[in-house]
């Protein structure tokens, strides 16, 4: 379509929204699980079409999908039926003295219209799943696909006409021009997953209208091995954490730091876990159908200038290394040596490239986290509670996973997101309810009393309570 015919079919269907969204303040909780359950049946009877799709995209493994992209969507709308009717209900607040004789409560409404900016790495169950809280807080939603990720794009276009009136939520598919149009309207809260130089970006579109915003953001995430580990079992953690997807997971370990006394076994760990995951059978990793491919040659091209960076900087290759660029394959890479004067330490690396960096002491290891912009994730493997506790209290993160990794991601009582640069506000469950929820706050007075005549002059107030 015609770049300006979209604007047009944007600012129409932005209007029809924000109409909506004032007749929605008063949805009650049966629309609104009406409305999620008709979204959960729609995935359950077209679970082979979300498979190929996203498979389509980048080859990720059906189980991959399964667990990943579908089951995370639709425990989260099962856990959100479950809870709404409470999360809706006015909460009452203690009666203040100050105040004596009124009542109050916290009432939450929708915010209103909403705009859901998605990132290709997990591309379902990113759109899909800031929906879930959208439609649970009585919001309206237009959803901006990622474009890296034409085939799951599409599906959700096609998904949510079959399900929703555009008055409700509708979908603009396209590249970063649709996206700077949605974030030119006033919306009343964008929610944004992705980088944070476009974490910026939005914010400051944001900031114009004032709208408030989630940003779910990236960064590097740290996984530290203490000496008093688990070796094996670390290792197997630390190896899928970081391979799902390809390494291409928001919350997947960027970097090890190791204690230097057990780097060498742990590196031999590594590599024997990286071989019974992709490798079983020994017929390479390249036709393994549990490794995902990288999304697009432009990440490829970008990962492997990460890794020859490295290399001439004097990193050595323990693991991987190995690239076919007609079938977007990069092998599981693991890198030692590296020094902070390489961009595998400083940028995001977002792909199958895992360096390691030795430490003397757990001091040293947090002075190196705490040299970095706050993480997304952190990830202690100890079996020493001191280590594990100085560790988590020393550093900041949106979140913490010890002796494993992005599990918590799964967890729908936890809070989900960043803090600063690797995001702002969170998700999930009722953190995500909250996230499309005004909590407004409501005092009811009696007609005919006031609290305290001495608020009104002539004041005869001294200062004398305070
Ligand atoms: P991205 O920031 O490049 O793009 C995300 C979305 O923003 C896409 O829909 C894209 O079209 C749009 N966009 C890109 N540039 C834009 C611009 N200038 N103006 C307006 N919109 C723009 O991110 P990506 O490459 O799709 O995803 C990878 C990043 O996302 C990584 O940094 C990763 O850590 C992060 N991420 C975070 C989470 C989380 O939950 N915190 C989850 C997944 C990915």
């Amino acid at each position: 379509m015609d770049e300006s015919l979209i604007e047009l079919e944007i600012s129409k269907t932005f209007s029809l929204q924000k109409s909506n969204s004032i007749r929605l303040r008063e949805s009650t909780s049966d629309y609104r699980i009406k409305q999620l359950e008709n979204l959960l049946d729609w995935i359950k009877t077209h679970l082979d079409d979300i498979r190929k799709a996203i498979h389509a995209d980048f080859k990720k493994p059906y189980s991959e999908i399964d667990i990943s992209e579908i089951f995370t969507v639709t425990s989260e709308i099962k856990y959100v039926i479950k809870n709404l009717n409470d999360w809706m209900e006015p909460k009452k607040v203690s009666r203040s003295l100050a105040l004596l004789g009124t009542s109050s409560y916290i009432q939450y409404e929708p915010k209103g219209t909403s705009l859901i900016i998605a990132p290709w790495n997990y591309p379902f169950n990113l759109a899909i799943g800031p929906l879930v809280s959208a439609l649970a807080a009585g919001c309206t939603a237009i959803i901006k696909p990622s474009e890296m990720t034409p085939h799951a794009s599409a599906l959700i276009r096609r998904m949510i006409e079959e399900l929703y009136e555009p008055d409700t939520v509708a979908v603009f598919e396209g590249e970063v021009e649709i996206s700077q149009y949605l974030l030119s309207k006033p919306f009343d809260h964008i929610f944004f997953t992705g980088s944070p130089n476009v974490g910026k970006i939005i914010m400051k579109a944001a900031a114009e209208n004032l709208s408030s915003v989630t940003l779910e953001l990236g960064g590097k995430s740290p996984a530290i091995i203490d000496k008093d580990v688990d070796l094996l079992d670390a290792a197997s953690k630390v190896i899928w954490g970081k391979f799902v997807n390809c390494g291409q997971t928001c919350i997947a370990p960027d970097y090890v730091l190791v204690h230097q006394d057990i780097q060498l076994p742990f590196v031999n760990a590594l590599n024997d876990e990286i071989t019974k995951m992709y490798n079983p059978k020994n017929k390479g990793i390249e036709h393994s159908n549990d490794y995902a491919r990288i999304v697009n040659d432009k990440h490829l091209v970008r990962l492997n200038s990460l890794l020859s960076d490295a290399i001439s900087k004097g990193a050595k290759v323990e693991f991987g290394g190995k690239i076919n660029v007609n079938e977007n394959f990069f092998e599981p890479t693991i890198l030692t040596e590296v020094s902070e004067n390489m961009d595998v330490l400083n940028e995001e690396i977002f792909g199958p490239i895992l360096p390691i960096v030795n430490y003397v002491d757990i001091h040293e290891a947090i002075r190196f986290v705490n040299s970095k912009p706050k993480p997304l994730a952190l990830y202690v493997f100890s079996n020493n509670e001191n280590s594990i506790n100085t560790i988590l209290n020393k550093t900041s993160s949106g979140g913490a996973v010890t002796n494993d990794c992005v599990i918590h991601f799964l967890h729908h009582e936890l809070p989900f997101g960043g803090i600063n640069n690797s995001g702002i506000g969170k998700a999930h469950g009722h953190h995500g309810f909250l996230a499309f929820s005004n909590e407004k706050a409501v005092l009811k007075q009696r007609v005919g009393l006031t609290s305290s005549k001495s608020l009104y002059p002539p004041y005869g107030f001294t200062g004398k309570k305070i």
